[in-house]
């Protein structure tokens, strides 16, 4: 597999405080990785070593195969783009204007490609309005439009949806899954909120206390916590007949209620259920098993 970052016993101390303790992390190329892990865990801390705002006390790693040593990082550094902490924007400055002011910061020819970044981000039709008045989620997909200037294929973001509303979330999270998809633009993306990260990543790295407890694949989580889905109907008993006749696993909850750990063809449910005179009442994906995989890793609340 070929990696866009590997990081090699990765260490950073504040005075006597460790925030990375000995981190390793490997990001596949194409990945969405969604690096997880509670606040204080060390992950703005990895980030900003990336990215060169920061040095570490100890420890390497390597972007694109060039390790953090060679004289070549800075140059293969400029392969990446990154929004860490908040976005770095002009507020009394237009979307297209901010985006001029990136391209002259690192000397490209030709303002080619703004419209494109700016339809992009769905920043299209902002105009003269400047940026101070932008909503969080339009000043965020801005950061992520400037960080995407002079065509990076690597993104990171740092809690690119922190004090976002579901609007906002939504799209910033389609506009994450469309450079994935339609760039080939490797994504790395921290968050504390693993529901949010599951909808999009596609490999996992748990942080905490400074050490990568678990790095794995989005299959190999959803094997590791069974999904599972919530059957709400009339009738538990004549539920458990249908699911006992289907032959799928499943765990009764309440006289109405219970959890099965497979698939269901919800019409084929319906019609098994409607003979055995019950209704279906609602039927809800659960991600419990998920949050209780991160819990039972880094352990807390
Ligand atoms: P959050 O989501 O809260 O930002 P995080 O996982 O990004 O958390 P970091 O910001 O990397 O965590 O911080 C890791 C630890 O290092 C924290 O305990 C933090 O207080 C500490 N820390 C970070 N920067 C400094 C600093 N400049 N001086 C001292 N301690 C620091």
């Amino acid at each position: 597999m070929e990696y866009v970052l590997t990081v090699n016993s990765l260490y950073k101390s504040y005075g006597n405080f460790k925030a990375l303790g000995g981190l390793n992390m490997r990001v596949p190329k194409g990945a969405i990785y969604g690096l997880i892990g509670k606040n204080g865990a060390g992950k703005t801390t990895l980030i900003r070593i990336i990215c060169g705002l920061q040095n570490p006390s100890l420890g390497c790693y390597t972007l694109y195969g060039i390790g953090s040593h060679s004289s070549k990082i800075v140059k293969a550094r400029r392969r990446m783009g990154a929004v860490v902490e908040t976005p770095s924007i002009y507020l009394d400055m237009s979307a297209e204007e901010n985006l001029k002011e990136q391209y002259r910061v690192l000397g490209l020819p030709s303002f080619e490609g703004i419209n494109e970044l700016l339809e992009l981000v769905g920043l299209e039709s902002t105009g003269k309005k400047k940026a101070k008045n932008f909503s969080l989620g339009m000043r965020q997909r801005l950061g992520i439009a400037i960080a995407l200037c002079g065509d990076p294929d690597f993104l990171v973001l740092d809690e690119p949806v922190n004090g976002l509303d579901p609007q906002g979330i939504v799209e910033i999270r389609e506009l994450i899954l469309r450079l994935n998809r339609e760039k080939n633009i490797t994504v790395l993306i921290s968050s504390h909120i693993l529901s949010e990260l599951s909808k999009l990543a596609t490999h996992y790295g748990f942080i905490d206390g400074g050490r990568m407890i678990k790095e794995l694949s989005a299959e190999e989580l959803d094997a590791a916590c069974r999904k599972c889905m919530r059957i709400e109907v009339t009738n538990a008993p004549a539920l458990a007949r249908v699911l006992d006749g289907m032959g799928v696993e499943y765990k009764i909850l309440s006289e109405t209620e219970a959890d099965v750990f497979a698939k269901l063809n919800v019409t084929v449910l319906t019609n098994a259920l409607t003979a055995e005179d019950c209704e279906l009442v609602s039927v809800t994906e659960r991600d419990e098993s998920l949050e209780s995989y991160y819990i039972n890793l880094v352990g807390g609340n």
